[in-house]
């Protein structure tokens, strides 16, 4: 079968790889889109240490079962999958806190999200791989994945209704995470970002729009908040600066959660009496949990988040290189790749 393979920054390749063979309980995927997520791109620009190449990249597949060793699955089964799981039995998992779990990233799809065919382990199948309902299309179930992790985000923050909620970033987390807090309750949500397209995009989903290379955020924030500042404040994007203008920005009593990975070795300077005098609360989330993988699904399937505005272009498998390039610039929104698709295509949505 056609995989693409990334050798080291900057360099994939289509090429010919073994298919996949299944063990007892594991079922195989024919791949009809795969999300490329920022992490995707992070690998492509400088590589991470836990991606060891030549390996493929892409983990956010939709796709039909087209073979199967589990009772639970029928060929010509719809699904997307998530693709890693927590173990449900070490002590994070049963504190409720499975993202924390040792082994979560023991089980993964075989061999990764941009190629035909995946093979889904026995747990993954089991546990992490969710049904989509025939009126559901594919550009809409693939971003379960992404809206998983938001969801995982949006849980741990005390929204309740009237509440004002920054994001800070116009990518494409920032964007789904507007309408993922919006889902959650009637929070009234600020978005600030630098991309002009993508703040475009954000004008359709956000309350208020902040293009912060042109305006003064932390003076727009404030008379959007009547003075008092955002009672949470979600950073998405890789930046200190950003983090620490979070920090001056939120009212007391307020959260700051840290979404993206920042880069190694960088350091965060805080006034601790933030902390103190202003209990303002300061934490992250990464990844997310199976249900909440069904509970995207379900919002996605339900139109309680629109996909509208989220998958911008579509590439075949000869294209993942481009499409990867132009993930780095930040053009386009979303884009998914569809391994069927003839080479060379590079479909605009
Ligand atoms: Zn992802
Ligand atoms: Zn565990």
């Amino acid at each position: 079968m056609r995989g693409v393979m990334f050798y080291e920054p900057g360099k994939v390749k289509v090429e010919n790889i073994p298919e996949p063979t299944l063990e007892e309980g594991d079922i195989k995927i024919q791949v009809e889109l795969s999300g490329i997520c920022g992490s995707d791109i992070k690998t492509y620009r400088r590589g991470t240490p836990y991606t060891i190449p030549p390996a493929v990249l892409g983990h956010e597949v939709v796709g039909s079962v087209i073979e199967t060793r589990s009772v639970k699955w029928q060929v010509g089964d719809r699904v997307a999958v998530a693709h890693y799981i927590p173990c449900g039995s070490c002590s994070s998992c049963l504190a409720g806190n499975g993202t924390l779990c040792p082994d979560l990233f023991k089980r993964r799809i075989d061999p990764g999200g941009f190629v035909e065919k995946v093979r889904v382990p026995r747990d993954l199948a089991e546990r992490a791989t969710f049904k989509i309902s025939d009126r559901t299309n594919w550009e809409t179930a693939v971003l379960a994945e992404p809206l998983a992790c938001c969801i995982h985000a949006a849980r741990n923050l005390s929204l309740a209704p009237g509440n004002k909620v920054l994001i800070i970033g116009d990518g494409p987390m920032g964007l789904l995470h507007v309408e993922t807090v919006k889902a959650f309750s009637g929070v009234e949500v600020i978005l600030s970002g630098m991309t002009p397209q993508r703040l475009k995009a954000a004008q359709k989903l956000a309350h208020h729009v902040i293009d912060a290379k042109n305006e003064n955020v932390v003076q727009r924030v404030k008379e959007i908040t009547g003075g008092e500042g955002p009672h949470h404040i979600i950073v998405a994007v890789p930046s200190i600066e950003a983090a620490e203008q979070a920090l001056e920005m939120v009212r007391p009593g307020g959260e700051v959660l840290l979404f993206g990975g920042f880069p190694k070795d960088c350091c965060l300077k805080v006034d601790p009496n933030k902390f103190h005098y202003d209990e303002v609360k300061l934490f992250g989330t990464a990844g997310s949990l199976p249900q909440e993988f069904k509970m995207a699904l379900d919002f996605l399937e339900s139109g309680k988040v629109s996909q509208e505005h989220f998958i911008t272009h579509i590439y075949s498998m000869d294209k993942a290189g481009i499409a990867l390039e132009r993930g780095m610039k930040q053009e386009g929104i979303k884009a998914v790749i569809q391994p069927s698709a003839p080479e060379g295509t590079i479909r605009e949505l």
